[in-house]
């Protein structure tokens, strides 16, 4: 090993944090140690808008002009002004103009008039409202309606979607599909955005075979690092894929500072059991700060989390995930992701969002650790959005994820509950 040693890096301590016990850390309080120390990346750059689609604002996004840019007609119709319409008899109006969309209009209606309007088409001076064209009968160049709608009736007015100088999206968003198109309407091509997280990822564990060994007695191939690259890709990050380590001091030295300097994030999975004998450990606390728990939670319950020094000067930040396949992917979700979205620029980071549902099925559960059971979400035979468990529920369990479009989350105060329950959900379908 080299003699490096992590001195530019904080202790990690708890900060306010009352009955901090790394033997028993709830899933909060483990979220919450996490986010005393992330903070955005600071590098930004120009997109063009269609490449910014995932990726985090790094500026606000004003209105330049008005949307829509003038009053318009939301209707193939007539336009007119309500002044004119008769309320004791049948209206009729001369039909002086034709105005389709896109065509600019200096018209001007005097009192009487009307001027037939295409949808989008500009309101003429003089109108403010539309009639449907399936509400009039036209002949002899005039129409006749009895029922008039209301004043500004079928108009867009310009600046009802947004005014200029308006905030339309602020620093922090991350961008979806409708923003792509609200900032097209807005004449904007390029956005400014942080740049892409760095993530390397390596797996551990002597027992690990890839895809293309046969695998020999005692081995498992390395699936981590497959349902690793997923959850990364489906973020939008940069991926470092450094490949599966052998339990090997000097193998995972220069695997974890060759991650902890080409990236902001390093992820392993394996080899941070808490009373393991194990080398990530040693190396851990050579090369950086990180703190060991035991989540009271299920599964994942080993969990570590700090920084390490690479080869430069940039401290990355560290997720040491249990080694069991469902549980790298549970704590992933847990803990990972949110982090990740912080250091990506987000503003409203946040744990995936839960919601609760009737669960079909009895669920066996201890009080005193929060479980993510697996779930899927079904639509019973009246529509009514229900829950059931995958079935098997152990860690190793991979199939279950599979199967699952839910987390079935189960409270620390939560115990054995019968069929008919409520019970939280975190949809993951569409994530995963
Ligand atoms: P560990 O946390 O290293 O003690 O690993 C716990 C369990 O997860 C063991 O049964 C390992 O074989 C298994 N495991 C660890 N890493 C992987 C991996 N990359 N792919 C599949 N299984 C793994
Ligand atoms: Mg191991």
């Amino acid at each position: 090993m080299s003699q490096k040693t992590a001195q530019t890096i904080p202790a990690l301590a708890p900060a306010d944090m009352d009955d901090y016990d790394p033997n028993s850390m709830s899933v909060n309080k483990a979220r919450q140690f996490i986010k005393q120390y992330l903070s955005p990346v600071q590098q930004t750059e120009f997109l063009a808008l269609r490449d910014s689609l995932g990726r985090v604002l790094a500026t606000n996004i004003l209105s330049p002009a008005n949307v829509p840019n003038y009053d318009n007609s939301a209707m193939d119709g007539y336009a007119f002004n309500a002044d004119d319409s008769c309320t004791d008899g049948p209206t009729q109006l001369n039909v002086i103009t034709t105005i389709f969309a896109g065509k600019s209009s200096n018209i001007a209606l005097k009192s009487g008039e009307c001027g037939r309007i295409m949808t989008g088409g500009m309101m003429p001076t003089g109108a403010d409202s539309v009639i449907m064209q399936e509400r009039v009968t036209v002949a002899d160049g005039c129409i006749t309606f009895t029922e008039a709608p209301k004043r500004g009736m079928n108009v867009r007015y310009a600046g009802e979607d947004l005014q200029q100088g308006q905030t339309v999206l602020a620093a922090g968003h991350c961008m979806r599909v409708a923003d792509l198109g609200l900032i097209a309407s807005l004449g904007i091509a390029e956005v400014s955005v942080y740049r892409k997280l760095k993530v390397a990822f390596f797996s551990t564990g002597d027992e690990l075979a890839g895809l293309d060994q046969p695998l020999q007695i005692g081995q498992v191939y390395d699936s981590n690092r497959y349902t690793l690259f997923g959850m990364l890709s489906r973020m939008g990050v940069e991926i470092i894929d450094l490949g599966a380590i052998a339990d090997d001091p000097i193998l995972l030295e220069k695997t974890l500072l060759a991650a902890a300097s080409q990236a902001d994030v390093v992820i392993t999975s394996g080899g941070v059991s808490v009373g393991e004998a194990d080398y990530m450990k040693l190396l851990l606390a050579k090369h950086g700060q990180v703190v060991f728990w035991k989540i009271a939670m299920k599964p994942g319950r080993p969990l570590a989390y700090g920084k390490i020094q690479g080869n430069d000067a940039n401290a990355a930040h560290y997720f040491g995930l249990p080694g069991n396949p469902v549980a790298v992917m549970v704590t992933f979700y847990q803990f990972v992701r949110e982090a990740m979205l912080i250091l990506m620029g987000q503003a409203n980071a946040a744990p995936l969002p839960s919601f609760k549902v009737e669960c079909t099925e009895k669920i066996k559960k201890m009080t005193g650790r929060t479980e993510f059971q697996r779930g899927i979400l079904f639509a019973d035979n009246d529509g009514v959005w229900k829950v059931k468990p995958t079935g098997s529920q152990g860690s190793a369990i991979l199939s279950s994820m599979s199967l699952a479009n839910c987390f079935i989350v189960l409270d620390e105060n939560v115990g054995n509950l019968e069929p008919g329950s409520l019970v939280n959900v975190q949809v993951i379908d569409g994530i995963i």
